[in-house]
């Protein structure tokens, strides 16, 4: 079975409705539920409005161990949708729950199970989404196996980036920005302040410090791209033209690699000043906490 394949292939997804909802939703986060009768406490899957076995309609979700037995299984070599090809030969099982009820699933397995086999759930990455599977791995090779489906994006306010995105941001510097910066810092470099003696440095004028110049990049990725949630792991900048007062700067960010598993990307960043002269580039590693649903 292509498990490697499942997280890049094009498939329909689950159809939701309300009704069915919470088990998605659940089974995304890694939380396999079914629905319980309040009454008679039997298991109820698939999810329904009623109880089949007392009418009641007092059924709550709850959730189960995950652990199942293969109750039948199908090895599909010729899916009834093209964009499982990249998949196949894949296996879709009937799978009894611990707790009795039978549900349809993918089963993740390097051989065909036997009948009776047990069977853990996994949520798994197929076609860009995370659906509930079982598999019949052992629990390191299953460890790997949810960290190489998991969707390192999920709850990402701005989602996965694609390579070669990018934004610009633009802003004039003020003397401002270099008290502002000595402020936070403590950093009264005479080459801010001393405007005579600036005039006779390299520079022939007062300059801002590297990190109000810098601290567009900051702005660039928390607010744009990869977006909210974004703070770098490492930074390699050049600094190639110093960057006087009430210079016209403008900041890019280009996403050149992204990985699926975590929320990490390479940038390449750059920051011109009005005449079009690079003052900074470099690369730039962020990571994108997921802040949807805190
Ligand atoms: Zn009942």
């Amino acid at each position: 079975m292509n498990i490697e394949k499942l997280a890049g292939i094009s498939v329909p997804g689950p159809t939701i409705i309300p009704l069915t909802k919470p088990f998605w939703a659940s089974a995304e986060t890694g939380v396999l539920t079914t629905q319980k009768c309040g009454t008679c406490g039997t298991r109820v899957f698939y999810p329904r409005g009623r109880c089949p076995v007392c009418w009641s309609d007092a059924l709550d979700w709850v959730t189960v161990s995950g652990v199942a037995r293969l109750k039948s299984f199908s090895e599909v070599w010729k899916p009834g949708n093209e964009g499982w090809i990249p998949a196949t030969p894949y296996v879709v099982g009937l799978v009894t729950l611990e707790e009795g009820p039978t549900l349809l699933s993918t089963i993740l397995c390097d051989q065909v199970p036997q009948i009776g086999a047990t069977l853990h759930f996994v949520p798994f990455n197929i076609g860009g989404r995370v659906l509930p599977c079982f598999h019949n791995f052992t629990e390191e090779e299953a460890k790997d196996m949810a960290d190489q489906g998991k969707d390192g994006w999920a709850g990402v306010v701005n989602g996965k980036p694609k390579i070669g995105d990018a934004i610009e941001r633009k802003r004039t510097t003020r003397m401002e920005d270099i008290h502002a910066f000595t402020e936070m810092t403590g950093d009264r470099n005479p080459v801010h302040y001393d405007e005579a003696l600036a005039k006779k440095t390299p520079f022939g004028k007062l300059i801002v410090q590297g990190g109000v110049t810098t601290g567009m990049l900051n702005a660039c990725v928390a607010e744009d791209l990869p977006g909210p949630g974004t703070v770098f792991l490492n930074t390699n900048l050049n600094f190639l033209k110093a960057v006087g007062v009430g210079e016209d700067l403008t900041a890019r960010v280009e996403i050149e690699t992204v990985r699926d598993d975590k929320p990490i990307c390479k940038l390449k960043v750059r920051i011109v000043d009005s005449a079009g002269d690079p003052c900074v580039e470099g690369e730039a590693t962020t990571y994108t906490m997921a802040l949807e649903g805190l």
